[in-house]
């Protein structure tokens, strides 16, 4: 089955397309926004729009390369997601471990375009960047352009605790072979390592329109869904088609106890945190995960709401009350410590026991 159309990001489409034209493209580029806005599917769109064979504005959609990048078949076009981390003691079957799990992802998008988030536990380990780094060394299939899409960055290295996979990213990064070109994506720029985020282009990818959500349910939901369900999951979506696909599995069970720790933080330490933290018991380390990025995201939509944007997704309504987003993205930092932590060997619980007291401080 080929890839889904890309929908919305007019604007930065056009941006794009003409710096392709002029040849001024940055070779790094990071593209953030939020969760299910389409940042990969961007990035393969950017990868199509290089390779097509008649591309003006946007990818021609018929000719060989076309085909061959909506079908993922093209030879030049690198798409790195997040993997469980290979088990193999030996550094060489480590690398061949992640190319044979990358390979399955990419089976299973082929059959099924439409996909969640990567497991909370999985990530870009060193054999992935040395994978990366083999086919960064070869040269083009085709003969022309080649494209590394690196999905979820924030995820490359740090948990690993060794500089040595950053390095070697950074290395790839800071002198990129003629005619590659690299796609990182993330949900928050300040995840990502900041010597990486420094060598890329950063482009921002706002939330879709309701109108752009709704046309994707209308036509690729199998079997589709009744009006009045589009009706309800664009309201639900704040704008992410992924939202839209997630709801009401995992992501949006994240969502609601984010939502529900959220209030009961801003009620200060007391009987009702400790009751929001004594309910929420992970017993797998990705539910957690999930449920800080959930965390993550709603406090910056607070942030976002803070500043005069409008609100798209459920926000306990006193995160509002602040004159300035400084506190909520305090409460963001230490979100975003408490996700490096859970990385590594810590409890859930006892980690959520003073992430909650700490929000109940900046809160
Ligand atoms: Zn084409």
């Amino acid at each position: 089955m080929p890839l889904t159309p890309l929908f919305g990001h007019l604007e930065t489409r056009r941006r794009l397309a003409k710096a392709v034209r002029a040849g001024t493209l940055p070779q790094v580029l990071l593209f953030t926004g939020p969760t299910g806005v389409g940042k990969q599917r961007l990035a393969l769109w950017l990868g199509q729009l290089i390779f097509c064979e008649r591309a003006g504005e946007e990818p021609c959609g018929s000719c060989r390369a076309c085909h061959l990048v909506l079908g993922l078949n093209h030879a030049d076009l690198h798409w790195f997601v997040p993997i469980t981390r290979p088990k193999a003691g030996d550094p060489d079957k480590q690398v061949d471990e992640a190319a044979e799990a990358l390979a399955g992802v990419m089976e299973e998008r082929r059959k099924q375009p439409c996909y969640t988030p990567a497991d909370g536990m999985a990530s870009h380990t060193i054999a992935t960047v040395r994978l990366l780094q083999r086919r960064a060394s070869l040269t083009s299939v085709e003969g022309g352009a080649r494209v590394f899409i690196i999905g979820e960055a924030d995820r490359l290295v740090p948990q690993e605790s060794s500089p040595e996979a950053a390095n070697a990213t950074l290395k790839l990064l800071e002198e990129p072979p003629p005619g590659a070109l690299y796609i990182l994506t993330t949900l928050d720029p300040r995840r990502v390592l900041p010597t990486i985020r420094s060598r890329a282009a950063p482009i921002r990818l706002n939330r879709l329109s309701d109108d752009e959500v709704r046309g994707f349910l209308r036509q690729h939901t199998e079997p589709r869904w009744s009006p009045e369900k589009i009706e309800q999951r664009v309201a639900l979506a704040a704008g992410s088609i992924g939202q839209t696909l997630s709801e009401g599995e995992e992501s949006g069970k994240a969502y609601r106890s984010a939502e529900q720790l959220l209030a009961a933080v801003v009620e200060g330490p007391g009987p009702a945190l400790e009751r929001a933290l004594g309910q929420a018991a992970y017993s797998a380390r990705g539910e957690f995960t999930a449920m800080l990025d959930a965390l993550a995201d709603t406090l910056g939509e607070a942030a976002r709401g803070t500043m005069g944007h409008p609100v798209r997704r459920a926000v306990p309504q006193p995160l509002l009350r602040h004159a300035s987003p400084a506190p909520l993205l305090r409460a963001l930092e230490r979100v975003g410590e408490a996700r490096e932590a859970a990385a590594g060997n810590v409890n859930p619980q006892i980690l959520l026991a003073v992430l909650g007291e700490e929000l109940a401080e900046v809160l």
